[in-house]
């Protein structure tokens, strides 16, 4: 499949599974666009759409974790920021992404 009609298909598939958890892709056309390319890239690598912000172990288990969408394995944290670790979703209702920021896990308390 061409890298234009995988990131298509990506968003297809993505779309609704993110939008049950209360997110969206960010409104930033181009930092989408980006990340999405990136996971095709890693997709066509390695098999599988992994994250292109969080680097892959060589634990498998662990690498399951970072495969895009990952918002459920990091919900709190993610919630938390209102936006995923790479901001390639973002909660519903943010219309300006650019205002929020990374919060790095080690300076991310679980509740
Ligand atoms: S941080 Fe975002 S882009 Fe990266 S894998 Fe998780 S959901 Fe996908």
């Amino acid at each position: 499949m061409n890298p234009e009609a995988r990131k298509k298909a990506l968003r297809l598939l993505f779309e609704p599974l993110v939008t049950e958890l209360g997110y969206k892709f960010t409104p930033n056309a181009e930092d989408a666009d980006f990340l999405l390319e990136q996971e095709v890239m890693l997709e066509e690598k390695y098999g599988m759409p992994y994250c292109p912000c969080q680097a892959r172990s060589k634990v498998r288990a662990e690498n399951m974790e970072i495969v895009c969408p990952c918002i459920p394995f990091h919900r709190e944290h993610y919630d938390a920021m209102r936006r995923c670790w790479c901001g390639l979703f973002v909660h519903k209702d943010v219309t300006d992404p650019d205002g929020l920021r990374q919060i790095p896990p080690s300076k991310f308390a679980k509740k």
